[in-house]
């Protein structure tokens, strides 16, 4: 019989083999990734990584496992082209050799990749971008060697990347378009928060403009912002990513914002399931999707795709949960922010501790924000979970705990 299949070797694909493998798992897997590690953390290379010489590949899942659970991985190998009549895959390897690859199932866990600047010019020098280990070992060289940063994007991959290069005593500049930072994932209230939080690390963050990039002699010299010019010897473009859809797109799996998945995580045809940061699945109101990009998403996904594939199928309806950490400010969330909700602050033990609740017009509380305030996120989980909305009167008391609202 021919394998079940992975494409893609991040979390999702490294958790969906966890989970086959605790299950009891009896068929022979493949695990096919084009990068030349074994999935590994990606959280830590905007983080710890760029900012440690030393610091090693931080994998998910070492040799040991994929060879005790007698999964097969193969590494460096690009999936180029799925044959659905034939069930079998086409493969390049780095050195451009062909193969193929049948498979009896294959799951899609190919990701998304970072957003690049268009007619920024193919190869500027100085200028990375940051989803892979290759792209975090690059940007931590260059970082050693830079003296004034410029960020593009005020989202979570740029203001960590800017914490973190001001941890190493770098000038940043933090460069957003839009009116405040992490505008289309987070409240006003933690938008404001963050915003006071890098300019007190010493970085310039800059809103609602949009920079001209200057090269001179094929590098990143300078940009350029309401006329004025801030020389910059390393550019992070950190303006969001895409997700991976080409392969199921060419394949005619029908895709929209990412693979299209129904609650199941099965693709428009039946042996092709698809999880992770790569999919479009069914979320609240009725053909209402969400395509989500976080650790949760990919391994509660790969979790349920492994219980249908054991014979215990189960719909994925996640309580969604986030975090980033920025230079000192720890960052989590639980549940989906969005502007029609109405926010109650319930206060920490100090000014840079505190929660975000966020209540519908039904008085449901349906997402929370905390900073510094692990607790206060740990119980708001098991909140959404249970579907319990605490009393706004109370939780604005911090000397209430919030063990007991
Ligand atoms: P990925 O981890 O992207 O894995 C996809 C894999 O598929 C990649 O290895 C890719 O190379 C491979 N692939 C793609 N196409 C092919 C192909 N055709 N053939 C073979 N291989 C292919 N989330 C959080 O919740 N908290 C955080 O703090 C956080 N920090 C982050 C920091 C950084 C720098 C980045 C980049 C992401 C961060 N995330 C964070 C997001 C989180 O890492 C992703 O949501 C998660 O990695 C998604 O897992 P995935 O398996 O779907 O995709």
């Amino acid at each position: 019989m021919d394998p079940l299949v992975i494409v893609g070797g991040g979390h999702a694909a490294a958790q969906l083999c966890a989970s086959l493998v605790e299950g009891g798992w009896k068929e022979a897997i493949v695990l096919v990734t084009e990068e030349r590690y074994r999935p590994y953390h990606r959280p830590p290379l905007s983080k710890t990584l760029i900012q440690d010489a030393d610091a090693a590949l931080p994998e998910l899942k070492g040799a040991e496992f994929f060879d005790k659970a007698g999964i097969d991985v193969r590494l460096g190998q690009r999936v180029t082209g799925i044959d659905r009549g034939r069930r079998e895959l086409a493969l390049v390897d780095s050195e451009g050799r062909a193969s193929t690859l049948a498979y009896s199932r294959l799951v899609l866990a190919t990701g998304a990749r970072a957003r690049r600047l268009s007619g920024l010019g193919e190869e500027i020098g100085g200028v990375h971008v940051l989803r892979n280990f290759d792209e975090a070992q690059a940007l931590r060289e260059a970082l050693n060697a830079a003296s004034h940063v410029t960020v593009v994007g005020g989202g979570f991959i740029g203001l960590e990347v800017a914490a973190s290069a001001r941890g190493l005593g770098k000038n940043v500049t933090v460069i957003e378009a839009g009116p405040r930072l992490l505008a289309r994932s987070v409240s006003p209230q933690v938008s404001g928060h963050l915003l006071d939080h890098h300019r007190a690390m010493g970085s310039e963050v800059l809103l609602g403009v949009l920079p001209e990039i200057v090269a001179e002699a094929g590098r990143v010299a300078a940009v350029v912002v309401d006329g004025r010019r801030i020389a910059t010897d390393l550019l992070l473009v950190g303006i969001g990513a895409e997700p991976n859809i080409e392969l199921a797109a060419a394949a005619g799996l029908e895709c929209a914002n990412g693979i299209v998945v129904d609650a199941l995580l099965a693709t428009s045809d039946p042996a092709i399931a698809a999880i992770g940061d790569c999919t479009s699945f069914p979320a609240g109101a009725e053909g209402a999707r969400l395509r989500l990009e976080s650790v949760q998403n990919a391994n509660d996904q790969a979790r349920s795709l492994a219980a249908r594939l054991l014979g215990e199928p189960r719909a994925y309806a996640p309580v969604p949960w986030f975090w980033s950490d920025q230079g000192g400010a720890r960052l989590q969330i639980v549940g989906l922010w969005s502007p029609d909700l109405e926010a109650v602050i319930r206060p920490g033990a100090r000014e840079t501790a505190f929660s975000v609740l966020h209540y519908d017009g039904a008085g449901q509380l349906r997402a929370v924000e905390s900073i510094n305030s692990a607790v206060d996120h740990m119980t708001a989980r098991k909140w959404l979970t249970a579907g319990h909305s605490p009393d706004r009167a109370k939780v604005v008391d911090s000397s209430v705990p919030i063990k007991a609202l």
